[in-house]
């Protein structure tokens, strides 16, 4: 018998399932290689690029170490549930002169003044109520801090925050720079000083007091109150300088601005407003006599003497003119007007006075109600018509005013009216008969000149006798008619009337 050349079917079958079995193992073992080959692959590349994240976040530090260590700004963090610092850069000594550990240790009301400690509370609490309430922008906020140094001084720091949140959105901690700002600070004093100040006697100047003045308005009109403007102009200032050098000018200026500060209130101010002129503002005032009051204080602190190093004694004197508000003008220009047309009447009546703002003199009162009068005489002309003129309005003036010398206790303001429109005219006329009289080359023109400024000075001592009440209506009347109408416009003007009456 034959061997059969094939196994049995069955054994065959068997055959193949072991192969089959073999192939599949072999299957899965390629895959599992390339699976692990992968993985190993994946987690090898994961693996790098953490240590490269790692070095790169150590980098980071590193930098950021070095910027927050080596800077002279102050970078911190502040937890915000506990207020207490959770990182301070060392720059703090250079800052505050407390060490980083100092600081770490104070609570937050030593770290500021308190009322920079108010300022920077209410912006953080505005800013945690804004991103509670659901405003989640832009948390930067810059702000000005005052922080005291260990030495006490004050250190103003410029101060830029901005708040940071866990990862379920809460705030947890605030990150701040601050920034010694001293220098700047000067500079912006500098700067405020330049434009607002006058250097050399450190008042407030022209540009300072107009603003002063504008709201002084606004609240004198408001309550229904006055307030006073004074001009100040230092009489013959210039021989100062001429004669001493203009140092001793500027000194002089100095001087005289400390003396005018200390005759006044907190509330009022003083302002140079240019070479040896000034301006005083009482921003509330009750009583005409209280503004006169203060400017005689003004006028007479000036007018006492400057010693100087080398033992000599400087004399100065000035002219105050008053304007009121709101009789003398309601707004900043009316009064700055009427106050510098005051202080030229001042200086035409003679110099070191105080002078208030005269609008037209002479309407204080009606011509029909003038009960005496001095009646004007041909005999009296002198032939010049000027002259003429002039004396005949002296006479009209002073009948005016012997009028309301009478009714000075029911009228004071008539009174004083009248007295300042006579010897506003009185002063114009005297430099105009002067200016006259020099063109006819009269002889004794020195002697007549100094009559007049005689004359204009007494005039001014008994006005400002009239305004403390030192003078009775009689010898306001002796004055006004022996003096100035009889002594001397029908006296001492005689003597040159030859001139005019030669020419005619
Ligand atoms: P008056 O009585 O008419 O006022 O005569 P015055 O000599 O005072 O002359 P005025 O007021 O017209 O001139 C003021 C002078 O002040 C003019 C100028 O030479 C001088 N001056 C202006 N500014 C300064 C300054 O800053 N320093 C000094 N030393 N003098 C100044
Ligand atoms: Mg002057």
């Amino acid at each position: 018998m034959q061997n059969a050349p094939f196994p049995a079917p069955e054994s065959m079958s068997h055959f193949y399932i072991v192969i089959a079995v073999a192939l599949l193992i072999c299957g899965l073992c390629v895959a599992l290689a390339v699976v692990y080959i992968r993985l190993y692959k994946k987690l090898k590349a994961e693996s790098q690029a953490r240590q490269v994240a790692l070095a790169e976040l150590e980098e980071n530090e590193r930098n950021f170490r070095f910027i927050t260590e080596n800077s002279a700004d102050v970078i911190w963090t502040m937890d915000i549930a506990t207020g207490k610092f959770t990182y301070v850069s060392p720059s703090v000594y250079n800052l505050r002169g407390y060490t980083v550990e100092e600081v770490m240790a104070q609570p937050i009301e030593e770290v500021m003044t308190s009322e920079s400690a108010e300022r920077a509370f209410g912006a953080l609490a505005h800013a945690v109520e804004l991103w509670n309430a659901g405003t989640r922008g832009d948390t930067r906020k810059v702000t000005e801090i005052d922080q005291p140094h260990k030495d006490g001084h004050i250190v103003p720091t410029e101060v830029v925050t901005t708040l940071h949140t866990n990862a379920e959105g809460q705030l947890t901690s605030i990150i701040g720079i601050s920034r010694d700002i001293t220098e700047r600070k000067k500079t912006e004093e500098v700067i405020r000083n330049l434009a607002f100040y006058d250097s050399l006697t450190k008042l407030p100047n022209r540009r300072l007091l107009l603003d002063r003045l504008e709201l002084a308005i606004a609240q004198a009109k408001r309550k229904e109150e006055s307030l006073v403007l004074m001009f100040i102009d230092l009489d013959k200032f210039k021989p100062v300088n001429d004669v001493y050098g203009h140092e001793t000018g500027d000194w002089l200026l100095q001087s005289v601005a400390q003396r005018m500060v200390c005759c006044l209130r907190e509330s009022d101010t003083a302002a140079r407003i240019g070479g040896d002129e000034f301006i005083v503002l009482l921003p509330e005032i009750h009583k005409r006599a209280d503004a006169y009051m203060v400017a005689e204080k003004i006028r007479d602190t000036i007018s006492q003497p400057f010693p100087l190093t080398n033992g000599d004694q400087l004399h100065i004197s000035a002219c105050i003119g008053i304007a009121i508000y709101p009789e003398h003008g309601l707004t900043e220009k009316q009064l700055m007007k009427s106050g510098d047309a005051a202080m030229y009447q001042a200086k035409e009546s003679g110099r070191n006075r105080v002078w208030v703002y005269q609008k037209s003199g002479d309407d204080s009162i009606a011509e029909d109600d003038i009960r005496v009068r001095l009646n004007w005489k041909r005999s009296y002309e002198s032939g010049e018509r000027r002259i003429d003129e002039e004396h005949k309005e002296l006479f009209r003036l002073a009948s005016i005013l012997i009028n309301a010398t009478m009714e000075r206790d029911e009228h004071p303001e008539m009174f004083d009216k009248a007295f300042q429109a006579l010897l506003t005219h009185a002063a114009k006329h005297f430099a105009g008969e002067e200016r006259i009289l020099a063109a006819y080359e009269y002889e004794d023109l020195e002697e007549h000149a100094r009559l007049h400024r005689d004359l204009v000075e007494r005039a001014g001592t008994f006005h400002q006798a009239t305004v403390t009440n030192q003078l009775s209506t009689g010898q306001l009347i002796d004055f006004i008619i022996d003096d100035l109408v009889k002594g001397h416009m029908l006296k001492k003007d005689r003597k040159f009337y030859h001139l005019f009456r030669k020419m005619l």
